[in-house]
């Protein structure tokens, strides 16, 4: 187990013995795991929740508390009844309802394909036209983060 400097500052396993929510005590079935929303140490119950976060830079889904999954800031899934971007009602033919996995608005599918190359982001994230020019913009800041996920070896053999 390494621990992780980007991101969230994350909490010392040595300086916590309960879950910061349910206050279980760990041992050694009740193990120590780290939100990576907040940095937080939590029991497996409590952080048993996947999302994005994109505003932590956390662009695929992975361990969140509860409290970081519900200030995610997703739209819910009838939030809106039409593309953010292009207007088009998700009721009409070939219009898919998407996240965009940085501001959280319902997207059409058309408006927000699956990225390839975008250097803070993972390829094959959903990110709205108005989010990838403010994620171009901000590419230096984060993209010491991308790296890491860059490092997984990308080109994928056919496996059917
Ligand atoms: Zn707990
Ligand atoms: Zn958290
Ligand atoms: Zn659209
Ligand atoms: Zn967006």
């Amino acid at each position: 187990m390494g621990q992780a400097n980007s991101g969230p500052h994350w909490q010392n396993d040595e300086d916590v013995s309960n879950c910061n929510k349910c206050q279980k005590p760990f041992t050694v079935v009740v193990r120590k795991h780290h939100c990576r929303g907040c940095g937080m140490i939590f029991c497996s119950d409590c952080s048993g929740f996947s999302g994005e976060f994109p505003s932590k830079h956390v662009f695929t889904p992975a361990r969140l508390c509860e409290s970081c999954y519900n200030k995610r800031g997703f739209e819910k899934h009838d939030a809106r009844s039409a593309c953010q971007s292009c207007n088009k009602d998700f009721g009409s033919e070939g219009v898919t309802k998407e996240l965009c996995r940085n501001c959280g608005k319902l997207t059409c599918g058309a408006c927000a394909p699956p990225s390839k190359g975008l250097p803070a982001v993972p390829s094959g994230v959903r990110i709205c036209p108005r989010c990838v020019t403010s994620i171009t913009e901000l590419g230096e800041v984060v993209r010491s983060e991308a790296k890491e996920s860059s490092r997984r070896f990308q080109r994928e053999s056919s496996s059917f």
